[in-house]
């Protein structure tokens, strides 16, 4: 073994994630180059998008260049501007906060439930002030916000809801497929989630309205997508605007896992299954706790992840499992704790979760492809740790 540790298993290393991959993704690859297009907006990219559309039942999805793009498209379109407030989770990718910093927004941070590690709706209305634009909830984990109750405070103090769904597609809240819930939608294909094609991501529009200034935003500001419908006969500069189309190389690839995202993603929920099972008992026994998946929410497995007692605990599980060739990460510096949260944003109300909850949360291997037996052995070592 080149690292010159002891492997006790004689298994490859767990890793953490794998890209997904269903084998398909060469010939669409190969497709997108043999059309002659592959700039943005080739068939692919449109297919990929009518989708979406159809799939969660949105008038428009317009894929990007990544979430972060597709959420700054959405700042855009809810003409978030200087010193205007957007009111999200601390516990969460900078991206969803930067969006609005980059707008001159201010970001503000509010606790979150323990249970799911979402925003905890019932601290949101005291965050509001005559500011406030937006409401950015974040589906953690797949499994949904409490939406119904963002949704009334968003309407009674006439506010845009954008779903941070980097991490939800193909989960739901109550039959509704995250980011098909707000104003706006934004979907994560980076290669950490259930369906990638490396960077990308994607933009559900709810309301029409928005969707020719969309179009015009993510085009340099130019309208070349009517054009390219042969809407109008030239192409002009119409607005202000950034590139935020993907490549048809990239959507090539990931429309290979949209035509097997039931079976993708049936995989990651067995596994998920299995792990929650098998562990199960040392949460009984009060030594870790599991992921709760509150009702009306069908999630999807985009992560499996466990709480230690506390951040020491978790040093050591991640190490005993190190040395045992498996791979296992927590994620996400609360923001508001951060240098640029502390510079560019503020927490409204105490942080009573957020770091606390943080410091425990590990995440163990989970990606299409990863076997039942991967599981069991991985479940074996943390209940192993725990002296079972
Ligand atoms: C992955 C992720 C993002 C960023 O997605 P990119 O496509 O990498 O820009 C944003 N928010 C959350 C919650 C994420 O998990």
């Amino acid at each position: 073994m080149s690292s010159g540790k002891i492997h006790f298993t004689g298994h490859e290393k767990i890793r953490f994630n794998v890209p997904p991959f269903t084998g398909k993704e060469y010939e669409y690859i190969r497709q997108a180059v043999d059309n002659k297009k592959i700039c943005g907006d080739g068939s692919f990219t449109k297919r990929a998008g009518e989708w979406f559309e159809k799939r969660t039942g949105t008038k428009k999805c317009l894929m990007t260049t990544s979430c972060t793009h597709a959420t700054e498209l959405a700042a855009l379109l809810a003409q978030i501007g200087p010193g205007d407030e957007v009111i999200m989770p601390s516990f969460t990718f900078v991206s969803t906060a930067n969006a609005f910093v980059l707008r001159g927004a201010v970001p503000v941070f509010v606790d979150i439930r323990p249970d799911t590690m979402n925003i905890d709706e019932t601290l949101i209305e005291a965050a509001i002030t005559e500011k406030t634009k937006a409401i950015v909830p974040v589906h953690y984990a797949g499994v949904s916000c409490e939406m119904d109750t963002i949704l009334d405070i968003a309407k009674r103090h006439n506010l845009f809801v954008i779903e941070d769904a980097a991490q939800g597609v193909m989960a739901s809240y109550k039959g509704k497929p995250l980011g098909a819930i707000g104003d706006f939608g934004c979907y994560s294909f980076h290669e950490t989630k259930n369906y990638s094609m490396g960077e990308g991501g994607a933009l559900l529009i709810q309301d029409s309205a928005y969707i020719e200034k969309a179009e015009i935003y993510r085009e340099k500001g130019t309208d070349r997508s009517k054009y390219y419908r042969g809407q109008v006969d030239k192409y002009r500069w119409q607005e202000f605007g950034s590139s935020y189309l993907p490549s048809e190389l990239n959507v090539a690839y990931l429309y290979a896992q949209l035509e097997e995202a039931e079976k993708i993603n049936e995989w990651r929920l067995a596994r998920w299954q299995e792990y929650w099972s098998l562990l199960a008992p040392l949460a009984q026994k009060g030594k870790i706790e599991l992921p709760t998946v509150p009702e009306g929410c069908v999630h999807n497995a985009h992560m499996f992840y466990i709480k230690t007692a506390e951040e020491r605990e978790r040093a050591a599980l991640i190490d005993f499992l190190e040395a045992r060739d498996i791979v296992a990460v927590y994620h996400y510096v609360p923001l508001h704790s951060a240098p640029a949260g502390m510079k560019y944003g503020r927490m409204s109300g105490e942080d009573v979760y957020t770091t606390k909850e943080s410091e425990r949360l590990l995440r163990l291997p989970m990606y299409y492809g990863l076997t039942a037996d991967e599981v069991a052995f991985v479940a074996e070592k943390v209940k192993e740790f725990y002296g079972e």
